[in-house]
């Protein structure tokens, strides 16, 4: 090793939700990790906010408590078709998610890992991973390069670096696409989501959050990029006219960027380890189809890594300790993250008609169960 080198058991690169969550688990089994971000923290995202529950178990394995993350508790849900002609109320055993302030949810995450001696760096673009075989090599913008025994890769959709190890979601047609406006709200109470479903022909929803005094319209569609923004303009008007929200949110809307949406690519893609990297959450495609949900798997993903990362390190043969993961998060997630089992088209007159139907799509929507 150089001198100009700085040496860690795991390098993780992103530091979003999924990268925070592989920091803390690694740093949790002892491991000397670095955290690296491009961007300047504390920053802005873009996100409806929620939080499916599911999560609750896996914060309890990093070592974060809900009660310290802000999270309030989501029990107003309300289905309804792309017209807005019917409802439906899910009923659900338990709270089926938080609502979360995403910017200070993803701050929160990075300041536990700080606190367990995880070595953060903001503010630091990894511009070239270099794949060795006895080591992995991330070159920063600035400063020494970092070597690691092994690499997470948590840096989102559409990173460059997945290019780099011919991995990337990007060769991979995922046809769907997002789009999100938000706005202050003056409506005040619990928070509530409206899920707007059969938004297109792929089956493309809306969800609508109000809570904590904003307004978020996110759809995730299968159609195309202006079809996208026809799809959440028309979605603003509605949410108005009913009464979900208290602003106008079409003119922004019209406005509106589409971004493509790395929903369910994971099951399309042939490997998530390329010698001693891991990818997880966006950058390897841990996006619910159902629900476009990616904060949940993104971190789950990122927990099954470490823990594979983890064994690994030390292990007489690491990669092929490596290459478990491939198989651990499908036998796991491979459920969670797939479109519902029946066409869309099919179960949607069911779901506005019969309750015990609406109940199943609320646990597909929020617990990634089939219907
Ligand atoms: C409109 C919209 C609304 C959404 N709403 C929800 C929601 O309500 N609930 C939900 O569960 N999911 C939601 N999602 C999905 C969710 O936001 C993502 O799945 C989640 O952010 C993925 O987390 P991540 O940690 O994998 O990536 P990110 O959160 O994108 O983090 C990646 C990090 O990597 C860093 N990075 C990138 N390149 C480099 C580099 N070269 N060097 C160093 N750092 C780098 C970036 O700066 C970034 O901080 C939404 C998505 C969209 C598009």
């Amino acid at each position: 090793m150089s001198k100009a080198e700085a040496q860690f058991d795991a390098i993780v690169v992103g530091a979003g939700p999924a990268g925070a969550t592989a920091a803390l688990a690694m740093a949790a089994k002892d491991r000397h990790v670095a955290l690296i971000d491009a961007a300047k923290h504390p920053r802005p995202r873009v996100c409806a906010g929620w939080l499916g529950s599911c999560v609750v178990p896996l914060l309890g394995e990093i070592g974060v408590k809900l009660k310290d993350l802000d999270a309030v508790p989501i029990n107003n849900v309300a289905f309804f078709n792309a017209d807005f002609t019917k409802t439906a109320t899910p009923k659900f055993p338990s709270t089926p998610g938080y609502l979360i302030d995403r910017a200070g949810f993803d701050e929160k995450l990075v300041r536990a890992a700080e606190s367990a001696e995880v070595s953060f760096h903001d503010a630091m673009s990894i511009g070239q991973i270099r794949l060795g075989e006895e080591f992995v090599t991330a070159e920063p913008s600035r400063g020494v390069p970092l070597r690691g025994s092994v690499l997470i890769l948590a840096s989102g959709r559409k990173s460059q670096l997945l290019d780099q190890l011919r991995l990337g979601p990007g060769s991979i047609p995922s046809g769907w696409w997002a789009a999100h406006v938000e706005a202050e709200d003056v409506k005040t109470g619990p928070p509530k989501v409206s899920v707007v479903l059969g938004l297109d022909n792929f089956g493309g929803i809306g969800v609508v959050v109000s809570g904590r005094g904003r307004a978020t319209i996110s759809v995730q569609t299968g159609g195309e990029r202006a079809e996208t923004i026809h799809k959440i303009t028309t979605l603003c008007k509605h949410a108005l006219a009913h009464d979900l929200i208290d602003v106008d949110l079409s003119d922004v809307a019209a406005r509106s960027e589409a971004i493509s949406t790395p929903a369910a690519v994971a099951l399309a893609m042939d490997t998530h380890v390329a010698k001693r990297t891991l990818i997880v959450g966006d950058a390897g495609g841990f996006v619910s189809a159902t629900s476009g949900e990616g904060i949940y798997p993104g971190m789950w993903s990122a927990k099954i890594a470490a823990d594979v990362a983890h064994e690994a390190i030390g292990a007489p043969s690491p990669q092929d300790v490596l290459m478990e993961f491939n198989t651990r998060w499908r036998t796991e997630m491979a459920e969670y993250l797939r479109p519902p089992n029946t066409e869309t088209q099919y179960i949607l007159p069911l779901i506005f008609s019969n309750q015990p139907m609406a109940d199943r799509m609320g646990a597909a929507f929020f617990a990634g169960q089939n219907i």
